[in-house]
Formats: structure tokens, sequence, C-alpha cells
């Protein structure tokens, strides 16, 4: 039997059509896989949305367009596995299903969150049943002794109740994998399960949010006790920046999870490692590679890394604008960065870079925060603000950055045409950002790349 518990997560372009499905099942037979959890296929969870603001707001006839393509979708997926009609039936049902509750919504003109909860949960249990045919047919095809196996994960993955970004109740989840679970490291049977969905203790479906299957298999690994956590997606891991704006980027080969967190807030759009969280506090080390191309490798994502480069990786987020605020009145006086503080916190915005001196404070946001006039006017209240507009937030990742001396030097020796806005240097071991106007973004990010990443091997 299997040493290592490998439990694979793929995503819903490698779920895209019955030719992914297949290549996805190859890579779960090579890779000896336990436990896999899917997405729904491409595109349907947006379709679900749709689905269910129409049947709420607009005439029956046009829910029913989207509900027959959804059908239409998955019957030629069907019949491409050829499926027998037994099979069939699950598929069936959960379209009738389907069908009841859009009625229902359409009926009472009102799609709570609970409700759309249950509509989205059929796009990850229509492709599980899909993608558990397409397992059987690799198995069987090469004579192994595995067997595929649907899994209802609201079995298994129990969750509070908040709709539409339900939180796994671990303790119980511990519990339910231990009970229903405790052969899946000793028997054939390969367990095909739903990404994103989950189930109140009172039996009520719920999601974790859009995204949530590599949370649900984070989850799910930390709950069988896993060694190995596989993240399958379209893109061979982790790159050291976005390779459409520097042509030398290449994946990075491990990155800790730490790094990895700064990365994904400060610009990478490949998986938020807040999702890994369960897999990198139980120790699984995460992969993450390409279904489509399986052999180009992937990323390491781990609690401790091996090899820990001052620089790892960059990253380029425009859009940004810096808020600056000041006052007289903080000379000599406390409770300025409360104030301000508290104001974002009242208007739920998320901070990403700050410095202060003594009378002034300055910020970098999301220019789409500007859209919150209250927030500027709450501001306005106690301080003068200025707002500068069209920047981009440049960042570089990696370790012992805040003790690394002459690191600013070789950063700014290599843009010194380049006028810097902002930089935020000291808070972590793990980042360093500063703003630069965004039409210059892509410049300094090749250059930073050319000096820190490209001439290495
Ligand atoms: N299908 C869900 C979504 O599109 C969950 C996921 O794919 O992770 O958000
Ligand atoms: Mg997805």
């Amino acid at each position: 039997m299997n040493e290592l518990y490998v439990v694979s997560k793929f995503g819903g372009t490698s779920m895209g059509d019955v030719e992914c499905m297949l290549r996805s099942a190859q890579i779960v037979l090579r890779q000896k896989s336990i436990l896999v959890v899917v997405s729904a296929t491409s595109g349907t969870t947006n379709e679900l949305i749709e689905l269910s603001k129409i049947s709420e707001k607009s005439s029956w006839d046009n829910a029913l367009l989207i509900i027959t393509k959804i059908k239409v979708k998955h019957l030629k997926m069907a019949r491409e596995l050829e499926m027998n009609p037994e099979k069939m039936e699950n598929l069936h049902q959960l379209f009738e299903e389907l069908e009841s509750m859009s009625r229902g919504i359409h009926l009472l003109k009102d799609c709570s969150l609970k409700a759309l909860d249950s509509i989205l949960s059929i796009g990850e249990r229509l492709s599980s049943h899909l993608f558990t045919e397409a397992l059987s047919i690799v198995f069987k095809r090469a004579n192994s002794e595995y067997k595929a196996q649907w899994l209802d994960a609201r079995d298994v993955l129990i969750t509070d109740d908040q709709f539409s970004k339900a939180r796994p109740l671990t303790s119980e989840i511990k519990r339910r994998c231990e009970e229903q679970l405790s052969g899946i490291k000793h028997t054939n049977t390969v367990y095909v399960t739903q990404g994103f969905i989950g189930k109140t203790k009172l039996g009520m479906t719920t999601t974790l949010g859009r995204g949530g299957s590599d949370y649900s298999a984070a989850i799910l690994a930390e709950g069988i006790e896993a060694n190995i956590l596989e993240i399958w997606t379209d893109v061979a891991g982790i790159a050291t920046t976005d390779p459409r704006l520097v042509s030398s980027a290449r994946t990075i080969a491990e990155i800790s999870f730490k790094e990895a967190s700064e990365l994904a807030t400060f610009g990478a759009k490949i998986l938020h490692p807040a999702t890994l969280l369960p897999a990198i506090r139980s120790d699984i080390p995460v992969f993450v590679g390409s279904s489509f191309q399986p052999e180009l490798g992937g990323t390491w994502v781990k609690k401790d890394v091996e090899d820990a480069p001052l620089v790892r990786a960059m990253a380029l987020r425009k859009k940004q604008i810096l808020v600056t605020l000041s006052t007289p009145e903080m000379l000599y006086s406390h409770g300025f960065l409360y104030q301000i503080f508290k104001v974002f916190n009242d208007h739920k915005v998320s901070i990403d870079a700050i410095t202060t001196s003594e009378i002034s404070v300055s910020l970098t946001l999301d220019d789409s925060t500007l859209i919150n006039h209250d927030l500027i006017l709450d501001l306005e209240a106690f301080a003068d603000v200025a707002v500068e507009e069209n920047l981009a937030l440049i960042s570089l990742i990696g370790n012992n950055i805040n003790h690394t001396p002459g690191l600013a030097k070789k950063i700014f020796e290599t843009i010194p045409d380049i006028n810097v806005r902002m930089i935020c240097l000291g808070a972590s071991k793990h980042n360093f950002c500063f703003m630069v106007a965004e039409e210059l973004g892509a410049v300094v990010i090749n250059r930073l790349h050319e000096t820190f990443i490209g001439n290495l091997v």
C-alpha cells in the first residue's frame, strides 16, 4: 500500500471538458492520490450565480435558458464518457434539484444566501460525478487495482452557518473523517469529492466562498492526515514574477508559506495561501502544478524551506493610490493612528502598506477605495487628506530582507532615474515594497528581475 498519502485538488479548468478530465485522472493514477477534490467545470459557478439572479429578478424563460445551457454542457460530457443510465440518473436528479430550487426562488422572488449556496453546490456535485467516471475509465484502461468512489463532501466538511462564507468546524470534520474515511489509507478506493461546499450541523448546504476549493482540499488533507496536498491548475506553479511582464520569469521550485502569503497579497493571482492554512498548520507540504502540462513541474509551498534566497520573487500591483493624512495635532499627542485605523475598520477597507512621520501618515490602497466617498469624508473630519493616484506598488519577496545590509542600495541603484514615492521596509523579513508611477511599473520590475533573479541559474 501507499506510504505517502496524497490529496489532489483540480480546479475548474482542469475539469473543463472530457479531455481535461481524462488528463487530470491520469495524474491521479500516477500520483496515487487517495482523495481527489474537484471544482465545478469552468464557468459553471458563474452561470449558477447568474441563474440565481435571473430566477429572482427576470422571467422564468430566461432562467430556463441557463438551466438548459448547464444541462447541455454536462450531458455532452456524460455522453462522451459513455456513462451508463444508472450513473446518468445522478446527473438528472441534480438537474431536477436545480430546476426546483430556481423555480422556488423565482416564485418567491427571493434568493437568500442560504438558497444561493444550495444552487451553487450543484456545480461541484455535477463535476464530481463526471470526474468519478473519468477516473474509473483511466483505472480500467491501466488495469489498475484502484476503484473510484464518489463521496459527498457535505458528510464530512461540516461548517458553521455563515452562508456564502462558511467556516469549517475543524474538530467535527476531524471526527467525521475518522468515522467515515478511516479505511481510506488501507483500501483500493480513491474517493472523489467536491471542493467549495459543506454542510451545517443541521444539514443545510453551505459554501466556503469563491475559489473555496483549495480551502476544502486543505481542510480535508488535514482531516485525513495526508502527507501531501497537490493543487492542480492551469499554470505550472508560482512564477518569480508575472511572465506577461517579464519574459525571463520562471517557476519557483519552493517557497515558504510566509513568502507565498506576501506574494499573494502583493499581486500574484495564482492561489491565496490563506486557503492553505489547514495544510500548513499541520505541516503538509503543498504542490502547485499544471494539469495541462504536469511535466513542467511546479512549486512546493511549505512551512519551512531549505533554500531561503534574499529575493525569491517580485510583484507589481497596479491601480494603487497613496493617501496621506496629516494634522499638526498629532505632535506630542497620541491616538491619531487609532482614529485612522478605526475609520478604515468601520468601512471594512484593508490597508496594504503604511509609513508614518510625526505629523503625517501615508497609506497605500487599491484605487477602487476612492469610490467610497464616506471613507474620505470621515478621514477629513480630523486630518488633511491628500490623494495621489496612478501609482504602482512594487514588492520584492524573499528572506531576511530587513536585516540585509546594502539591499536598499542595490535596489535603488537599479532605478536611479525613477522617482520613488513611498518605501516600506522593516515590518517584514519577507517583503520590501515601494511605489512608483504606474506607467513606470513594468520598467522597474524588469530591471529588478534582471538584477536579483534574472542572472541566477
Ligand atoms: N467553483 C467555485 C468557484 O468558482 C470554487 C472553486 O472553483 O474553487 O468559486
Ligand atoms: Mg477555481
